[in-house]
């Protein structure tokens, strides 16, 4: 009997890593799939980086082409200023940084980097311009050190320790048994939404782009981490062109400029008192929010003495 469960638990062992296997393919085969093939054009230079400024000069832009996602899409982001898209799920925030990121081509129209069409620079240049904190960040079964520095295989660990300080994320990495060792992700130490998105800053921190995006998480953290991670994000942008893809607009209030999208146009733009007082979509937003959130307070149940 014994001689079959040896056999059998080495399958089992066998069985499991070729499910892992498949795990890490299925996640390839998946992030291939989302990303097609942009290839840069044979007269592709590097980026001329200067200040930053980005500019989108009336692009559209579809995914299949009876279904239009942006049109005629036009806007600037000057060197240090932080402009903040809104707009309902579904209107096309997310897709300007995609483009910004040339994980696809625009439509029509033209997307500039330093008044450079960004079609005409080489992506490996362009992507080291740019720095994204995505909504959901993904992260590899494999040490937190690997995972704040994969993007700059090169930094030293002094770097990496100040990286992770100025994304208030030094602290709990040093609190675990494994500090820096700890292995995180799927089959690891399980990350918080908001200890996922202080890796996302501190990873930015440490590529030291000079073009920043923030993807804001749907799914809202508990207020005092929102407040913590809004402070961080505001210590990075700072100097940076900076594009905010918000959800909650009271976290955009301060920024130069908000766009506000609708079925894949702008249909309002200014700063967040210009908009309140024009008494348009942005205003309306602006009330609903306020009103879920009183709501929301009024239902937390309410501390019982003793
Ligand atoms: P949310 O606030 O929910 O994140 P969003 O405004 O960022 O939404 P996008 O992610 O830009 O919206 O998507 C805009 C539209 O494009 C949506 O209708 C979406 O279904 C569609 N879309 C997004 N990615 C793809 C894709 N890879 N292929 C086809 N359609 C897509």
């Amino acid at each position: 009997m014994l001689q079959l469960f040896i056999p059998l638990g080495f399958l089992g062992i066998v069985y499991r890593q070729i499910k892992y296997a498949l795990a890490d393919m299925d996640l390839v085969v998946k992030l291939l799939a989302r990303v097609p093939e942009v290839q840069d054009a044979p007269t592709a230079r590097p980026l001329c980086l200067n200040a930053g400024g980005v500019r989108f000069e009336q692009v559209s832009f579809d995914y299949q082409p009876e279904r239009p996602i942006l049109r005629s899409v036009d806007f600037a982001i000057a060197p240090g200023e932080k402009v903040a898209v809104v707009g309902h799920s579904g209107a096309g925030k997310s897709t300007l940084a995609r483009l910004l990121f040339r994980f696809y081509d625009v439509t029509d129209g033209r997307i500039l980097v330093d008044g450079q069409d960004i079609r005409e620079v080489t992506q490996q240049s362009l992507r080291a311009a740019i720095g994204i904190v995505p909504q959901d960040t993904v992260l590899f079964n494999d040490s937190i050190l690997y995972n704040l520095s994969y993007g700059r295989p090169d930094a030293t660990s002094e770097e990496i320790e100040r990286a992770a300080e100025l994304a208030h994320i030094r602290d709990f990495i040093e609190s675990l048994p494994n500090a820096w060792e700890t292995i995180v992700g799927e089959r690891g130490l399980k990350l918080s939404g908001g200890e996922k998105q202080r890796v996302a800053i501190a990873r930015t921190i440490l590529k030291r782009p000079r073009i920043l995006v923030f993807d804001e998480a749907t799914s809202s953290l508990d207020s005092r981490t929102e407040q913590a991670i809004q402070q961080t994000l505001a210590e990075v942008a700072e100097n940076h062109s900076t594009l905010v893809i918000a959800h909650r607009l009271s976290t955009i209030v301060d920024a130069d400029r908000i766009l506000v999208m609708d079925s894949g146009g702008i249909i309002e733009q200014g700063h967040h008192r210009d908009l309140l007082a024009a008494g348009g979509t942005y205003a309306t937003m602006w009330e609903l929010q306020l009103r879920e959130r009183e709501q929301q307070t009024t239902e937390e149940p309410v501390p019982q003495p003793g």
